[in-house]
């Protein structure tokens, strides 16, 4: 192996552990970084913290299973890939396991230690493929964020996952404000580059477990996963005043206007929904954070709004469909 490999396995055996440590080190070079939990949730702990390249589950982990693990895994965008090591040949699980997206699945007392290290070897080098596909798939080019096809993807699991565990979910729409003037004062490419630095000041903004997507033209959406609506309004105020103190002209050193450099402000409009006060689909919920950025915008822009404030909500009935952005 060319470099050092996290490995976490997840065995409720200590002596299942200490053989497959063995094996590992039985390998020639070994290069396996391995860490051992025997307990479910000690493997929630460590795998929500995304920090190793290869896990190993066993099946039978007390009350719970490998599987239901790797579903957990599945679910919360883990991407490192997965190895189940069971105790016995059960083709049944293998099925399961390599349809709920298992890398591979090995046998205890039928894996030697070459067999065990090719396959953390291979699992771990075709996950690290996967991954530059992912991020060209998933990537807007210009701005580094999510794109609208994964913003999507992400805001459909958030609500699925926020009705389930009933936790609060939010969402913000953020317009660049007048953006327009900018393009047509300082030219397109200046334009790139200032909407890739306000992509950089609104994701310092942010946790990582919020995600950020360029979701139109000048048009970004933050999905705020646990988040209640007062939170979510903290947040969206903090990106609208980073945006507001920031001086856009050191970034364009050679853009000036008849011979002298211009001065360039810039604001975002911001419109808050959260799943407290909307319908929680993710269409309605899309569409209640764009009705409050349009009242952001009508009242002044430069503002952040929420859909709970707005007036009479209750008479026009929120679109059922998701929305198609024109700008
Ligand atoms: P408002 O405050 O109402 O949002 O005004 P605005 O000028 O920002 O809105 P409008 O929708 O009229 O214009 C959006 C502009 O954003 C026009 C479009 O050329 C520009 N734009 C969209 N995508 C890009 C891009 O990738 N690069 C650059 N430089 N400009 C872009
Ligand atoms: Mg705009
Ligand atoms: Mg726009």
């Amino acid at each position: 192996m060319s470099a050092l490999l996290r490995v976490l396995l997840v065995d409720d055996s200590e002596d299942d552990y200490i053989i497959t440590r063995d094996l590992f080190t039985q390998t020639e070079g070994n290069m396996v970084d391995l860490e051992w939990v025997d307990s479910y949730d000690a493997a929630l702990e460590r795998l929500g913290q995304k920090c190793h390249d290869v896990y190993i589950f066993d099946y039978f982990l007390g009350g719970r299973t490998g599987l239901e693990l790797l579903q957990w895994a599945v679910e919360h965008d883990i991407t490192a890939p997965v190895i189940m090591l069971t105790g016995h040949k059960d083709s049944e699980v293998d099925l399961l396991a390599m349809r709920a997206g298992a890398a591979d699945y090995l046998v205890k007392g039928r894996t030697d230690a070459l067999l065990l290290e090719r396959t953390v070897r291979y699992a771990s080098e075709h996950a690290r493929r996967l991954e530059t596909f992912r991020d060209l798939a998933t990537r807007d080019e210009l701005t580094g964020l999510y794109n609208r096809r994964e913003m999507d993807r992400i805001l459909d699991m958030e609500v699925l996952r926020c009705r389930r565990y009933d936790h609060p979910l939010s969402l913000v729409i953020i317009d660049i404000d007048n953006f327009k003037a900018i393009n047509d004062t300082t030219g397109h490419k200046s334009g790139d580059t200032v909407l890739r630095a306000v992509s950089q000041l609104l994701l310092a903004a942010l946790r990582s477990t919020d995600s950020l997507a360029r979701y139109g033209g000048e048009e970004l959406v933050v999905i705020l996963p646990e988040t209640p609506e007062e939170v979510a309004l903290l947040v969206a105020e903090r990106m609208r005043t980073m945006v507001e103190a920031y001086d856009f002209a050191t970034l364009l050193p050679s853009v000036t206007i008849g011979g002298r450099l211009p001065h360039i402000e810039l604001t975002v409009s911001l419109g808050v929904a959260c799943t407290g006060t909307a319908p929680n689909t993710s269409d309605i919920l899309f569409a209640a954070a764009d009705r409050a950025l349009y009242q952001a915008k009508r009242t002044g822009r430069n503002r952040v709004v929420s859909y709970a404030t707005l007036p009479a909500q209750t008479g026009t009935p929120l679109p059922t469909t998701a929305r198609i952005i024109t700008s």
